[in-house]
């Protein structure tokens, strides 16, 4: 039995993201900084935490998971976060990868008016993120929203980048209008069983231009536009 005690989370956090460097996946500095700073083992159940720094989904609460450090690396690269910026995720589950982009847009060193909401649709793991970006001192820049995040959401600000971290069956269009033009979107769109991870750009003239970025696979998007109520 692995003692908990006796792991290096931080040799472990290393590793890993060398390993993602080296396979070419994390390129940019401040991704790479935040993949360095931010803690994935006080996001995983207890039980998960000696697998933190295995590149692989892990169950969290409601047969929801955290997923795979790859593939936050991947949507973080490509929605080339900047200092400062407003950023809006729709699927908070353990608030992991919300923590990651809220280093990167407010790193925990410098002032910064960047910040992070993401919208979760179940309580209890709105409640399980909350309690997770606190421990780890992100409530300051990372806001939980128990909602729909597929249906109109109430904001009366536009966002430089989201990210939605469920399977669409389309891009919602409830989103596209809380994007500001200049603005970058990363959305798994598909099936409930296998999706293409899209890059959705937003013109300066507000025109829209989709890059695929390859397969995927996602726990479903549900609520109003998505594939389970
Ligand atoms: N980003 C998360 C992992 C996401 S798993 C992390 O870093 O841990 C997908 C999450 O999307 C689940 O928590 C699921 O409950 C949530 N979700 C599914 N449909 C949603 C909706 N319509 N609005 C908001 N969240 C939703």
């Amino acid at each position: 039995m692995v003692q908990i005690a006796m792991i290096d989370f931080e040799k472990e956090r290393k590793k890993l993201v060398n390993r993602l460097i080296e396979e070419g996946i994390l390129r940019t500095h401040s991704v790479i900084r935040a993949m360095l700073t931010v803690p994935r083992e006080e996001f995983v159940l207890e039980h998960y935490r000696k697998w933190a720094y295995i590149d692989t989904p892990l169950p969290i609460l409601c047969n929801q998971t955290i997923s795979a450090p790859h593939m936050c690396a991947i949507m973080c690269e490509a929605l080339e976060l900047k200092i400062n910026e407003r950023v809006l995720e729709i699927g908070t589950g353990s608030g992991y990868h919300a923590a990651l982009c809220a280093e990167i847009v407010s790193p925990s060193d410098m002032e910064s008016k960047g910040y992070v909401v993401t919208v979760e649709y179940f309580s209890e793991l709105a409640k399980f993120a909350k309690d997770n970006l606190k421990r780890t001192g992100y409530d300051d820049r990372v806001y939980v929203i128990n909602a729909d995040g597929s249906a109109e959401l109430p904001f009366h600000c536009k966002f430089d980048k989201i990210l939605v971290t469920a399977a669409a069956p389309k891009v919602p269009n409830s989103l596209l209008r809380l994007l500001k033009p200049g603005g970058r979107m990363v959305i798994p769109v598909g099936t409930s069983y296998y999706q293409t991870l899209i890059l959705v750009k937003k013109t300066s003239k507000g025109g829209i231009v989709i890059e695929d970025l390859g397969g995927c696979l996602f726990v479903p998007l549900r609520g109003k536009q998505g594939f389970e109520p």
